[in-house]
Parts: structure tokens; C-alpha cells; sequence
């Protein structure tokens, strides 16, 4: 399935909702890190929230950044998406092995740990928008239904999730955002918690097939939805050696003798991305 997401409205626009499905930009994350099976399943997790709460946002150039920094063995993970469709990220420490969790899952709340979430939005104004809130279970999902009721005061149902294969390849990915607008009626409230209650989990639902449309028409049973956008999404960085040149030319000479030390070519890798970007010492010095 091609990586996509959608986006509707319903119960007389009570409802908004999102839904993704991103196997391939989850996986071009995971060959870009080589990342190990708890370090995908939580940079997937965050990718695909990310890709939903960017295309929430309205300006052209507006970004979401979401931040889990835990102190278990993952040490963090920090995600960027526009509005566009685009999105970025990295986990801390990519080669971690945990134990699964009884159920068979992935561990990424032990990965994770003890922390907090932060979201930040950048809508190109002088001080961009945060919210911090405490982690609840470092699972990436429920720490954001979290973050929404509690920073946001907005109700919210978020259910995301990443199949890793037998070999070690992303094999599913996606998710969904369910919120509801200030005033909504008791009955849509039960009807949608009902619904809720009952659906099964984002990847038993993309092992059937599921495609984004479908995950929410189980979601949403019983309302009238009306799907209000469509949109391609995919893992996109952006950097490039003539941004990084212009980003060590703004640090301070102290700074660009102790990067360039030695006679030898410097390495600089993004973070993001994983990209390597070779700078000679003459042009971290500005000679
Ligand atoms: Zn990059």
C-alpha cells in the first residue's frame, strides 16, 4: 500500500479525524538509522503521530516537532513533520534490545522510560507553541491522548502501531487521531467510545488490509464521515551540505577551531536523516 493519509469530519463536524498508513516511511526511517526492532517500533510510532499533527497545522511552512525523552535505554525520540506531508526523525540510542512484553508486543514503554512528552509547533512566529506533559506509559499513543486532554483540552482517542517483520523490516505501520470538538453531544461521546471500545488494533487491522479510509469508517461506525482531504506522505529531511555550511558559519570561532582540530576532511551527519556531509578544515575555518 502506498503511504498515505486522510482526514474527515463528522456527527455535524463534532468529530475530526485522521488516519495513516506509512510502512514505506517507516521503514526508510529505520534503514536510514538501522535502527533495532523497540528503537522502530518507537521513532514509527512518533513518525506517524507526526504526520497527523502536521497536517492539522494550516501555514505552508508550519512544523510539529514531538519529543519523548525518557531515561530508559532508548534515551529519546525526536520527531519533525510539516504540513505537507513530510516528516523526519531520530531515537537516541537505535541499537537497544528489550525483552517482548507478554502479549508478544514490543516493549516501547520500558525503551522509553520515565519522562516527558513535548510538543512543539512552529507557525513561523517569534516563540513557538509547547506543551510539556509528564509520560504516562512512554507507549507514544497513549502518552498523546494524554497530552491532548491535558495541554490541549481537547478529548482525544490516538491508536498507532508498528509491525516489525521476521526480518527486522517494517512490515506495518500507521495510526489514527479521533478528537472531538468543544460541545459535542452525549450521544455522539458514547456512540464514538462505544466504537472505539470495540475496534481492533492498528496493525491487527493493517494485517487485514485496512486502508486509512476503512480504519476509520470502523471508527466512525454508525456517523455520517465525510472525507475532506487525501494526501501522499513520506520520510523527507531536507538538509543538504550548503545548510550545514551555512549552519556552522553562525557558531563562534572557539567553536569552528575545536570542530575542525586536525589537518583531515570533518565528518557531520545528520541527525535526522543519517546523511553524511564531508567539510574540508578551510571550510569550517571560513578561509
Ligand atoms: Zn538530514
Amino acid at each position: 500500500m502506498k503511504d498515505y493519509l486522510v482526514r474527515a469530519i463528522a456527527a455535524d463536524d463534532q468529530i475530526r479525524a485522521f488516519a495513516v498508513s506509512d510502512r514505506g516511511v517507516v521503514e526508510t526511517a529505520r534503514a536510514s538509522h538501522d535502527t533495532w526492532p523497540v528503537a522502530t517500533a518507537a521513532l514509527g510510532r512518533a513518525l506517524s503521530a507526526s504526520l497527523m499533527m502536521g497536517s492539522m497545522m494550516e501555514g505552508e511552512r508550519d512544523e510539529v516537532t514531538l519529543q519523548l525523552i525518557g531515561d530508559g535505554p532508548l534515551g529519546g525520540v525526536t520527531v519533525t513533520a510539516d504540513s505537507a506531508g513530510h516528516t523526519k526523525g531520530f531515537v537516541n540510542n537505535p541499537h537497544v534490545d528489550l525483552p517482548e512484553k507478554e502479549n508478544g508486543h514490543l516493549d516501547v514503554g520500558a525503551g522509553i522510560g520515565k519522562g516527558y512528552l513535548r510538543v512543539i509547533r512552529d507557525m513561523g512566529l517569534k516563540e513557538p507553541y509547547s506543551g510539556t506533559i509528564g509520560l504516562v506509559s512512554g507507549e507514544v499513543a497513549e502518552d498523546l491522548t494524554y497530552y491532548y486532554a491535558e495541554s490541549e483540552q481537547v478529548p482525544s482517542s490516538v491508536g498507532l502501531g508498528v509491525l516489525v517483520d521476521t526480518d527486522l523490516t517494517v512490515r506495518q505501520a500507521g495510526g489514527f487521531i479521533v478528537q472531538l470538538m468543544p460541545g459535542t453531544d452525549d450521544a455522539t461521546i458514547d456512540r464514538l467510545s462505544d466504537n472505539i471500545s470495540r475496534i481492533e488494533s492498528v496493525t491487527d487491522m493493517l494485517e487485514k488490509g485496512y486502508s486509512p479510509e476503512m480504519m476509520l469508517q470502523e471508527i466512525l461506525d454508525g456517523f455520517d464521515m465525510e472525507l475532506t482531504e487525501k494526501r501522499d506522505v513520506s520520510f523527507f529531511c531536507g538538509c543538504s551540505h550548503q545548510r550545514f555550511a551555512e549552519k556552522i558559519r553562525t557558531l563562534s570561532r572557539q567553536d569552528r577551531e575545536d570542530i575542525a582540530v586536525g589537518d583531515g576532511p570533518v565528518e557531520v551527519v545528520c541527525r535526522f536523516c543519517g546523511k553524511k556531509y564531508t567539510f574540508s578544515p578551510e571550510e569550517i575555518l571560513g578561509r
